[in-house]
């Protein structure tokens, strides 16, 4: 009998899961099937160049599966049964049920409206794929002098709001942030990031607010009106509801919460990587949703569970930050360099060169994907035992390589 390993979104981490998984077991043993709701790979972290309208190169999910042995089902996820150990998916032909022995669930993450009014209704998201492309529709109907206010002062916005500004000089373009323009940044971050803000002649509007959003217009806690004739929601990340849905033990936001290992703290034959997993990085901190840890979850998730099957010893992945890589338009970028637990310390490269560092960093984790062991050679281990362990105790992510 064969070993059937489900692993749940092609994303940065599950298409990582499961290429990684397909070369460490043998194919006689396991029957590897990766489920997506798109039969294409997307980088999200292009998200904002796809919103600014830059071409996005296609990637078709077979190709990254190639020669594997895993096979990809293209096909909605509506429903998880832990109990049961079914998962519900749809496509063209209706609803059906796939069985598993291992869960790998990998669904990602989507945008977070924080709930503020009208923010569902009237504001343009860029965490997936579809929303960007909504975004990119806007942007070409908008006449010379129009409004684009982006909400949201982290990473996601500072990219778009940027990206925006160079690909279309002719609009008015402002980011309105909570706090101070890349407040957690070093001096030099901050400086180059307002140098970069002033040259592109986006506005900042700093410890702002935003408590409504309306078709034309946002709404500030000061009570002040910024028109705006497209709003982009860049307010964090929101996992599916899926998970939450389940018996698996979730925090209240609906990360399902893992061990070292990324299994499930509740159900040992379920593993969580990326974005939908709540895992303990360095200090003891949450790590952020990222594709920068993301995918060394992923290989920490399939490793383990080849380890388990096959009788090997666990792997432990070190899962640490370096830096964070900003692109500011094609042109410009920053790269602040960080502490394990990321936050920023006093160095970082601003300029041409790290925008050529940050356009090296996104190729990079699109060629890890499709090189989920790094290119390094891999020999296919014989299952032994198909049997889920007792849970694992939570414990910090331990030693070895990094992102
Ligand atoms: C504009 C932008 C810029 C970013 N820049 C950076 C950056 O510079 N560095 C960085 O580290 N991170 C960055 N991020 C964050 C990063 O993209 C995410 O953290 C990362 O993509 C998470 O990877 P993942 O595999 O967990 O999920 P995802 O990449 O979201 O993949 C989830 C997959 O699951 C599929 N899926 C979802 N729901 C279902 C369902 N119900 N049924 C079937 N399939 C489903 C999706 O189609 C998708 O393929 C950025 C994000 C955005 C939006």
């Amino acid at each position: 009998m064969q070993h059937r390993i489900i692993v749940l979104g092609a994303g940065y981490a599950g298409a990582s899961a499961a290429g990684r998984l397909a070369r460490r077991l043998r194919r006689e043993d396991t029957a590897i099937t990766l489920v997506n709701a798109e039969p294409d790979f997307v980088e999200r972290v292009r998200n904002h160049e796809l919103a600014a309208g830059r071409p996005l190169r296609h990637r078709p999910l077979a190709d990254l599966l190639a020669g594997t042995g895993a096979a990809l089902r293209v096909a909605r996820v509506t429903a998880v049964d832990v109990d049961r150990r079914a998962v519900t998916v749809r496509d063209a032909d209706g609803e059906s049920e796939l069985d598993y022995d291992t869960l790998v669930y990998a669904l990602g993450s989507g945008w977070n409206d924080q709930g503020v009014p009208g923010a569902a209704e009237h504001a343009h998201e860029i965490a997936g794929r579809e929303g960007a492309l909504r975004v990119r529709e806007r942007l070409a109907l908008l006449e010379a002098g129009q409004r684009v206010v982006v909400v949201g002062g982290g990473l996601t916005g500072l990219e778009a709001a940027t990206e925006i500004a160079e690909a279309r000089p002719d609009l008015d373009v402002a980011l309105a942030a909570r706090g101070g323009l890349g407040d957690w940044l070093s001096p030099r971050g901050r400086g180059h990031l307002r140098e970069v803000f002033g040259r592109l002649g986006i506005t900042a509007h700093e410890h702002t607010d935003v408590t409504a959003v309306h078709a034309d217009r946002v709404t500030t806690a000061d009570g002040v009106s910024l028109p705006s004739a497209l709003t982009v929601w860049t307010t964090g990340f929101a996992v599916h509801p899926i998970a939450r849905a389940t018996g698996l033990e979730t925090t209240e936001s609906g990360r399902i919460v893992v061990d070292a290992t990324m299994r499930s703290v509740s159900h040992p034959e379920v593993y969580a990587v990326g974005d939908a997993a709540m895992v303990t990085g360095p200090g003891d901190k949450p790590l952020r949703m990222s594709c920068a840890t993301g995918t060394p979850t992923a290989w920490q998730a399939a490793d383990s569970i080849a380890a388990r099957l096959t009788g090997g010893k666990l792997p432990h992945v070190t899962i640490r930050y370096f830096n964070q890589c900003v692109s500011l338009g094609r042109k410009e970028g920053l790269i602040q360099y960080v502490t394990a637990d990321d936050r920023s310390v006093n160095a970082a490269l601003t300029g041409r060169l790290a925008a050529l560092y940050k356009e090296l960093v996104c190729k990079g984790a699109a060629w890890a994907v499709a090189h989920p062991t790094l290119g390094l050679p891999t020999r296919r281990r014989a299952v032994r035992t198909a049997a889920p362990a007792a849970p694992a105790a939570t414990t910090r992510p331990a030693t070895e390589t990094a992102a």
